[in-house]
């Protein structure tokens, strides 16, 4: 959501005629979208101000969740003049231009205001063939480690009109892949596009919405990001195993696997209702896959607690994963528990669930050996000729090729497999 957000802001610079330097120390302005989610965050945005602010700087400005977590306290590095939030940043421009002007030194504007930021944002400019488009932000589900709810506010769903337009006008300029993201993707409820006369206004869940974008002309493949176990429901499963061009794989952070801990984080469904989704989703859509993320050391998790993360991750049996050690933050409930646990114990209960998470991810990556996979390749690898894609599954395939395949689909015949990626050919 920052890469983004990051996006955004740079045409909304750009459409107010401010120019983008691509050598930081050439740039009058410097800007800082930060993450609040893990620890350091103030440290890591003060230590590269330092590292970036030169003779040619007139104004800095921090956006994103740093900001809206910090408020007035961020002017603490006396060199910050605009503190913006994750929905004001519309308004950057005239901040810009007051400071600039010498009519304020220091400005605020950490408001939640998600309506008219989108209403105010220009249309988006330099489109790659793969693009993320929000569909909501925010969250009200207040998981007590979470510091999300209180830096992007509550849950706002966009309206489904605006949504198709933006995937469509993206789709006429070469995108082929789009990416639906939100806090907490799935429970989107966004206005309908239109109003049956005699009926009450009425909402699109995601399951419609990704019926109506896959119906677009020009995608050839879709997916969403992130989503909440509770939230999915059979419908979106449904739409998985009936819409062609939506992956067949569903990013569904569990966190812990034992019950004690997850009302502890106020997630909102025991380990069992968990695994339920997942039986069923496999029933409805036997080519899905998965992927989590995970959180160890959660205040007073004990050892047999931790156990039960490690074995529904091996039931699962996960394609890739992302896997952290708790960490603390700031007016968050989870903070304040007793009960922390010592960071070697994180540590070590971390590396216990990255093997057992790794197992399965090689052991996916193998059973892609003599497979042939669709493949839409992102980036140039290490290596002369070698171009690196993304398969369905997320998985990364490597190939070797003599023209370029950047944001090109391709078949791969897979030959070998790696830890983090495999390898193949390009077949016709
Ligand atoms: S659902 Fe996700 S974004 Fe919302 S509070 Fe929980 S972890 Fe944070």
């Amino acid at each position: 959501m920052n890469a983004y957000d990051a996006k955004r802001i740079s045409d909304t610079l750009v459409a107010h005629n401010f120019e983008q330097a691509f050598d930081a120390t050439e740039a009058e302005i410097l800007i800082f979208y930060t993450c609040n989610i893990r620890e350091r965050a103030v440290q890591k945005l003060f230590s590269n101000i330092g590292l970036l602010r030169n003779e040619n700087t007139k104004v800095i400005a921090v956006g994103g969740c740093v900001a809206q977590a910090e408020k007035s306290n961020i002017f603490q590095h006396k060199h910050i003049n605009i503190a913006f939030g994750a929905q004001t940043y519309h308004r950057l421009p005239e901040h810009i231009e007051d400071v600039l002007a010498g009519k304020r030194r220091q400005i605020l504007d950490i408001e939640f205001d998600q309506a008219q930021k989108f209403e105010c944002l220009p249309e988006r400019k330099n489109v790659s063939f793969s693009e993320f488009v929000t569909i909501q932000e925010g969250c009200d589900n207040f998981c007590t480690y979470c510091v999300v709810p209180y830096t992007r506010g509550r849950e706002y769903s966009r309206p489904a009109k605006d949504i198709i337009e933006e995937v469509k006008s993206l789709l006429s300029r070469g995108t082929k892949e789009i990416t639906l993201i939100g806090q907490n993707v799935n429970s989107y409820h966004g206005e309908a596009p239109y109003i049956s006369i005699g009926k009450p206004k009425e909402t699109w869940r995601l399951e419609r919405l990704i019926r109506e974008i896959a119906e677009l002309d020009g995608l050839r493949r879709l997916r969403y990001t992130t989503s909440h176990p509770k939230d999915f429901t059979t419908e979106l499963m449904r739409v998985h195993a009936d819409v062609p061009v939506l992956v067949p794989f569903a990013h569904i952070p569990v966190q812990s696997g034992n019950d004690r801990i997850l009302n502890a984080m106020n997630r909102g469904h025991t380990a069992q209702e968990y695994m339920d989704k997942i039986a069923k989703f496999q029933d409805i859509c036997p080519r899905i896959q998965f992927s989590s993320d995970f959180i160890v050391g959660f205040p007073s998790e004990t050892e047999e607690e931790f156990a039960d993360t490690v074995r529904l991750a091996e039931l699962v049996g996960y394609t890739i994963s992302f896997s952290f050690k708790y960490s603390r933050r700031k007016n968050t409930p989870a903070d304040k528990m007793a009960g922390q646990i010592p960071d070697e114990t994180k540590e070590r209960r971390l590396a216990i669930l990255q093997q057992a998470l790794l197992k399965d991810q090689i052991c996916h990556n193998n059973a892609l050996v003599g497979q042939t996979q669709e493949v839409l390749f992102e980036k140039v690898g290490r290596k002369p000729n070698q171009y690196i894609g993304k398969n369905v599954y997320l998985q990364s395939v490597i190939v070797e090729s003599n023209v370029n395949l950047i944001g090109q689909f391709k078949n791969v015949k897979i030959e070998t497999a790696g830890e983090n990626s495999v390898m193949g050919k390009v077949v016709e």
